[in-house]
This record gives C-alpha cells, structure tokens and sequence, in this order.
C-alpha cells in the first residue's frame, strides 16, 4: 500500500538504524566500568586502549539483553551468531578495528507495530539487531590547538538495531524511533539516555515519485539526537531532495549531518569515499552459541510490554486508548498509575485524569520523571478519594495538590489546616445564595424576564463568596428553586 506523507506526489522512504548503549556495569569485552561522566581515559584498561596481546572475553550479559531484545520485538534470535571485525582507522579506535556483528548478528526479522497519523496500525519489520562495541570520543574544546583522546567510551557495549525501509514520514520514524525506545526501557536493557549518547540514530532517508517501483538514493543522516531535531532534519532531508529532484538533479548517497542551529543537513562524506570496511570473523572471539533452553529460560523473565500494557489498561480500566499509550511509556508511570488506582475507589479514568493532569504538568514544570514525584502514589488516591466522596470539589482539589507537591502534608492534613471541605450544609448555602439575589436585583429582573444564561454569573458569585467551596450542584439547585420562585 502507499505510504501517505504530505508531500503530494512523492512517497517518502526512511530505515533507522538505532544505537542503544547495553546497560552492562561493565564492558563488552573487558571489565572495565561502563559508568557515565568520569575523568577522561580512567574507564579504560588494556583491551579498550587497543593494546597488542591482550584478548577480549566477551561479557555474557549482553548476549541475554540482546536475546530478551530478539524475544520482545518477535525476532529470530541466532542460535549461533559471529563476531567480525570491521577495519578502519580513527584516532578514537587504536585496536584500528571495531568489532560487531556482521553476516550473523545474534537477531534477525523483527517487527514492531506504530500508529500513523489516520490513526491506524502499521508493521514495520527490524532488519537485524547486532551487538558492537562503541569507540572512544575526540575532544576539541579547552586544549587549544591540540585535540584528546577519551577512551572511557571504548568497549561499551551497543545493540545496533536496524528497520526495514518501512517508515513513510519523518512522523512515522519518530514513532518508531519512540516504540524502540519505550521497548528497551521496559527490559531494562538501556537507560535510552539520549543527553548522555546511550540511544543514537541514524536516519536514512529517500524518496520516489508516486508509483515508483524501485527506491530513491538515500542520504544516511548523523548526529540526531532528540526526537525533536530526527523529526525536523528527517523533514528538511525530504524537501532538499525532492526540490533537487524536481530541479532535474540527483540524490547521491553520501552521509549527511544534521545542524540544529541552522535546521539544515549538510555533506560529511559521500559514498565514493565510503570505507571498505574488510569484514572478517575475529579470530580472538568464538562463535557465540546460544541453546533453544536458554532462549526459552530469557523469554519466561520478559514483563509485559507497552502494546500489551496499553491494550490491558483499555480493557481493565476502560481508558482511551491515547490516555493508555501515554500512560505506558514508562514502566514507572504505568506502576505509579496503578498503585493509585488500587488506593482509589474513585473510577480509573479519574485517576488518570490526575496522573495525566496536574501531577504531569507539575513534573514537566520542573523537569522531573515520574520517579521524582513529590507525591507518592498512594497519596495522590488519598486526594482522588477526598473527590470522590465529596469532601472537595475537583477545582479546590487543584489547590489542595498545589500544597501536597509543596511538602503541606497530606490531601487529608491539607484540607483540614486549610479549612477547604466543602460546604454542603444547605442551610450555609441557601443564605449565602439569599445573599447574593439581595444584592443583585438587576441581573435578578433580567433572569426572571428570560435571560437563563445569568444562571452561571449567579453561581459565580455564591461560588466566589464561598471562596469555591460550596458544593456546586446544591448551589445550582437552590439558586433555581430561589430564582424561579
Ligand atoms: P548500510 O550497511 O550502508 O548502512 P543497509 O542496507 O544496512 O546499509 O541499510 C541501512 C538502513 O538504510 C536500513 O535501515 C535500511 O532500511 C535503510 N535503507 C536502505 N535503503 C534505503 C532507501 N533507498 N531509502 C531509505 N532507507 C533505506
Ligand atoms: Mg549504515
């Protein structure tokens, strides 16, 4: 079927090859630490520095990361996979070789399923994931002339995870780029911080007129690293070549960098300086064979995973389906949410109301994870049962979470120092609401002549007289009974 992008005329083509740092405490073939941040080249040890000799013993935790990775996007994970290696000089690789995986990589003929923009599901098949080691870093800033090396970097460990050409707008490749993402956080495989370079991608984008059976020359674009900019250099990639081609140019394959300053990719090498990389199986490393018991003994530790959570929550707790996909991004949100409901007798979709609600829009605010909250679950149900049985009224309830993310105690301690409960005394109410028709007699004449609408200025006032905290369907109910009198 066509691929809808909309940029009439033409389909847009784009594979992703994803980067995503195992998170191993140590590294893929040596034991030196993995940890982010530490002082330049005090994470390397012989291996990673490329010294001659010394033999790299593989780390078998990334062999059970990748497979989880095979079993969860419902992959063929090898049985026997190979390590080779791929030859090339850069100042950051000294061994002057990378190994990876090359003609047998440990997965192969995934899939993952994303939603397009009308909202319907859609299949995009994963090449192949292999397992690599990352190189070190140069270092240009604060040494003048001179540029360093960092090895801390070296030998950590990668699972290089590889689409099909299936995505079809940059929105698309985003989505993907998302479903990989919540995937390999919900194994715990990756931490996917992208700040600190644990989850690259690499976009290769093309595209074809409509109709067109063979695919367009790609431009492999690097350096993206938030789903923001993928989106917009995704974007730009697509106009530059089909303005090109419009203009009777041509695309040539060639790698492309994205600047996000000027919104723009431009030139880093073309194919015809492309490496010959001189694959071959590295003699120091066996073969990495793996029994169907122990891909059998992985698959029974998968949890459940995003698709799967979210089609529970739409079942379980009778959720839309958008409130679900949010609410299961992360493992911890989708934890946190549940434990509120459990604490709450007040209906899921309320619960999900204040997770979605205030208390994101309080951890966006400051910039914080679900992990960070400053109300624990428990406690925010505590505030959803407070609505629930009528105590306070869903606007005060605003306020009363205000205080609690303010350290003032609990929704009950809240209501209680404050002196928010609700008013439901009809008594309170009714001469408060006699109040107010005394002091109205305009707007009075004009309701009792017709104007119904003047029914909300009433109830803002009782409501402003209680400060908010009369019960807003008695006060509805004696300001008709009063004014229709
Ligand atoms: P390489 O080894 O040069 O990186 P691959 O064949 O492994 O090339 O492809 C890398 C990525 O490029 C894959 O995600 C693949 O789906 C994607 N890809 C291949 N051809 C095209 C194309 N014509 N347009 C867009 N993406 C493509
Ligand atoms: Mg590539």
């Amino acid at each position: 079927m066509m691929g809808i992008s909309s940029f009439s005329g033409w389909e847009v083509v784009i594979g992703l090859e994803v980067h995503a740092q195992l998170a191993t405490k140590a590294k893929i073939f040596s034991g030196a630490s993995t940890a982010y941040g530490a002082e330049p080249n005090t994470q390397a040890c012989l291996v990673d520095l490329g010294y001659p000799g010394v033999l790299p013993v593989l780390n078998e935790e990334v062999v059970r990361m990748a497979t989880l990775f095979g079993l969860a996007v419902n992959a063929t994970v090898a049985r026997r996979s190979v390590f080779a290696r791929k030859n090339y000089f850069y100042p950051d690789l000294p061994k002057g070789y990378q190994i990876s995986q090359y003609e047998l990589p440990i997965v192969e003929h995934g899939e993952l399923f994303i939603t397009d923009g009308d909202g319907n599901e859609r299949r995009i098949g994963i090449t192949r994931a292999h397992l690599e080691e990352d190189a070190g870093k140069s270092i240009h800033e604060g040494l003048g002339a001179s540029s360093g090396i960092d090895l801390n970097r070296a030998g950590t460990p990668l699972l290089e995870i590889v689409s099909e050409p299936d995505l079809r707008s940059a929105k698309e490749a985003v989505a993907y780029l998302r479903k990989i993402h919540t995937i390999v956080r919900y194994l715990g495989i990756s931490d996917g911080n992208m700040q600190e370079g644990s989850f690259r991608c690499d976009a290769n984008v093309s595209v074809r007129r409509l109709g067109q059976k063979v695919l367009g020359t790609r431009a492999e674009l690097k350096n993206l690293n938030s789903f923001r900019f993928i989106e917009k250099a995704i974007n730009f990639e697509i106009e530059r070549q089909i303005e090109l081609i419009k203009d009777g140019g041509e695309v040539v394959q060639e790698t492309r960098l994205y600047d996000s300053d000027k919104d723009e990719t431009r030139s880093m090498r073309s194919k015809e300086e492309a490496n010959d990389y001189r694959y071959f199986p590295d003699p120091d490393l066996l073969p990495v064979e793996i029994s169907e018991e122990y891909i059998e003994a992985i698959r029974v530790t998968l949890p459940e995973l995003p698709d799967a959570k979210q089609q529970r929550f739409v079942n379980d707790y009778d959720l839309k389906s958008d409130a679900a996909a949010i609410l299961t991004t992360s493992r911890a949100l989708a934890d946190y949410f549940e434990a509120v409901v459990g604490a709450t007798d007040a209906r899921a979709q309320v619960a999900a109301n204040w997770v979605l609600g205030e208390l994101s829009g309080a951890l966006n605010r400051e910039n914080k994870g679900i992990g960070d909250s400053r109300i624990a679950a428990t406690d925010l149900a505590g505030l959803v049962n407070r609505i629930h049985d009528h105590t306070i009224s869903g606007k005060i309830a605003k306020q009363v979470f205000e205080a609690m993310w303010e350290g003032e105690g609990t929704a009950d301690e809240v209501i209680e120092a404050k002196g928010l409960e609700q008013i439901t005394d009809s008594s309170a109410i009714e001469t408060i609401v006699d109040r107010v028709i005394a002091a109205n007699p305009g707007p009075v004449e004009e309701y009792k002549a017709g104007k119904d609408k003047l029914m909300g200025f009433f109830v803002g006032q009782v409501m402003k007289e209680t400060q908010g905290q009369a019960n807003p369907e008695q006060v509805n109910q004696i300001l008709k009974a009063k004014l229709n009198d």
